[in-house]
Parts: C-alpha cells; sequence; structure tokens
C-alpha cells in the first residue's frame, strides 16, 4: 500500500526523487562513466531528446545530468554519462550495478526535432556536452 502510495506521489511531484537502479556502469575514460538506470518497475522516463534529470545522492547532493540514451530505443532503461567533478559525480563514480540513486525530472525543453525533420543537421557540442547529441 504505501510502495503504491510513494509511486504516485513521485509521478506527481517533480521535487520528489524516485530511487533509480543502476543496471550496468561503463568505465568511457579515465574522467567519465556511464551508468544505465532503470526505475522502479522499469516504467519510463517520458523523456524528449536533449532533456535532462537531476541525480541525488542522500546526504551528499544533487546535480544536473543529461540524458544520453534515445528515447525511442530505451526498452525500460536510460544512460547518463557523467563526468568525476566534485562531491556529487566522485560518489556516483564509486556506486557499482545493483546501487540506487534518486533521479527527479526528466526536465528542460529539449531538442526542437519537429524543426529538424527533413533538414540536413549540424551537431555542435563542447566537451562533456557531445553525450547527449548521440
Ligand atoms: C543542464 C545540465 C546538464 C548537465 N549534464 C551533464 C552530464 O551529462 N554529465 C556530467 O558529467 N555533467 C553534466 N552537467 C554538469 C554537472 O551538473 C556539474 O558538473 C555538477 O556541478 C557536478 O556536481 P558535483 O556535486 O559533482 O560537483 P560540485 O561539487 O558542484 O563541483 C563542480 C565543480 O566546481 C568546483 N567547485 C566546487 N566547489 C567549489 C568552490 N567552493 N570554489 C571553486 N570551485 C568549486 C569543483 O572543483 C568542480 O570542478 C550538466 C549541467 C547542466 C546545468
Amino acid at each position: 500500500m504505501i510502495q503504491s502510495v510513494i509511486a504516485t506521489a513521485q509521478e506527481e511531484s517533480i521535487y520528489l526523487p524516485a530511487m533509480a537502479q543502476i543496471i550496468k556502469v561503463r568505465h568511457m575514460t579515465q574522467l567519465e562513466k556511464l551508468f544505465t538506470l532503470q526505475l522502479p518497475g522499469g516504467r519510463s522516463l517520458g523523456n524528449a531528446p536533449g532533456q535532462f534529470v537531476e541525480v541525488s545522492l542522500m546526504g551528499i547532493g544533487e546535480a544536473p545530468i543529461s540524458i544520453s540514451s534515445s528515447p525511442s530505443r530505451s526498452n525500460g532503461v536510460f544512460e547518463l554519462c557523467v563526468r568525476r567533478m566534485g562531491d556529487l559525480t566522485n560518489a556516483l563514480h564509486q556506486l557499482e550495478a545493483g546501487d540506487a540513486v534518486g533521479v527527479r525530472g526528466p526536465f528542460g525543453h529539449g531538442f526542437p526535432i519537429e524543426k529538424m525533420k527533413g533538414k540536413d543537421i549540424l551537431f555542435a557540442a563542447g566537451g562533456l556536452g557531445l553525450a547527449p547529441l548521440r
């Protein structure tokens, strides 16, 4: 009963993090790791290309991280490419498959996909901004 009340509250409030499970961690470089995450019950994140989520760890903090996987090929999971920078991202890099993190969102307007349809597209990104352009 309490689980379904929490799940409903999480779906209705943008301020309540859902506890997402880490399914896989891939080392990309010395600074970056790619995390595959799944929301409770495998429910969809419902994101559009170019949006981000707020990732949190209890007692450490929260930071915005872009979604770097395609929403149309999600299979109930999503990916975040995280560069080790400060408090939260260093703590995230210590985690392994089976651990859980707080996730709020998706947030942001995303890319104007409708305006791009039928056009040639030039992708321009700086640094880690390249990951969400996948
Ligand atoms: C919309 C959006 C999307 C993003 N997407 C991604 C993404 O996909 N992947 C990703 O890795 N990052 C992404 N970021 C960046 C990420 O949110 C930041 O790097 C975030 O600050 C990391 O949190 P942290 O707690 O690890 O770092 P923090 O502890 O906040 O530190 C961040 C940086 O600030 C420096 N710093 C901290 N405190 C101080 C201080 N007192 N004085 C001087 N410098 C200080 C740290 O040394 C570090 O370099 C995104 C940011 C935005 C806004």
